[in-house]
């Protein structure tokens, strides 16, 4: 189960229910350069016990018989694509251990009212549209006027050259889309004002 962003739903009571039944995958895994705010790249992966064995035969370098008989010796070095670890653990333990599960929470917690805000200001503008309803930290919108899809390449172009946001392409439901991903524990509500004002005047310069 590709849990990258939405393993971090389990941290708060509002939102953990989206992950119901995930404990029935085979395997998960979660990023922590995302929403644990770790430099990238960083992520565990939980594998349920019985498939062991399958791991590490898949993950095992057969040009490599320095490396000992992993199926003898189990190390976590097998048990991965990378065939090598480094202490990639220490920036993630390290977050951990300062912000907690509360820290998280909050984390969490914030980005996505910021998102929801988001997806708020553009569900009430004239400019705007949501692709998607918000549900955690995605908000996924395009230009309101169905005759201006030709132009959401222009607009982001020009919305991230002002070097005051950062927003991704996307396609969804034959439009073209635009992705704001909340992940940074500092985003705030201005933060969500400044960039919103930023979106409609240059809705307005569009040629
Ligand atoms: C970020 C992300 C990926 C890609 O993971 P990287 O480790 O950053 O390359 C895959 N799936 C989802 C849902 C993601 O959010």
């Amino acid at each position: 189960m590709d849990a990258a962003f939405g393993g971090f739903a389990a941290c708060s009571d509002e939102t953990k229910h989206l992950l119901e039944g995930w404990e029935q995958a085979d395997s998960i895994t979660v990023d922590c350069h995302k929403w644990l705010n770790v430099p990238y790249e960083s992520a565990v992966f939980f594998v349920k016990d019985q498939y062991r064995l399958l791991q590490v035969e898949t993950f095992q370098n057969s040009n490599a018989p320095y490396l000992g008989d992993p199926l003898e010796n189990f190390s976590y070095l097998n048990f991965l694509p990378e065939n090598s670890r480094r202490l990639k653990a220490l920036p993630a333990w390290f977050s951990i251990m300062a912000y907690g599960k509360q820290g998280y929470q909050e984390i969490v917690e914030n980005n996505i009212r910021w998102a929801k805000q988001l997806g708020h200001f553009i569900d009430s503008s004239s400019d705007f549209k949501l692709l998607a309803p918000v549900r955690l930290n995605t908000v996924c919108f395009t230009l309101k006027n169905e005759a201006d899809q030709d132009k959401v390449n222009e607009f982001l172009e020009k919305l991230n050259s002002t070097g005051k946001v950062f927003m991704t392409p996307t396609f969804y439901n034959q439009h073209k889309g635009i992705r704001a991903a909340f992940v940074n524990w500092r985003t705030n509500e201005n933060d969500i004002s400044m960039v919103f004002d930023l979106m409609k005047e240059i809705s307005k310069t569009l040629n």
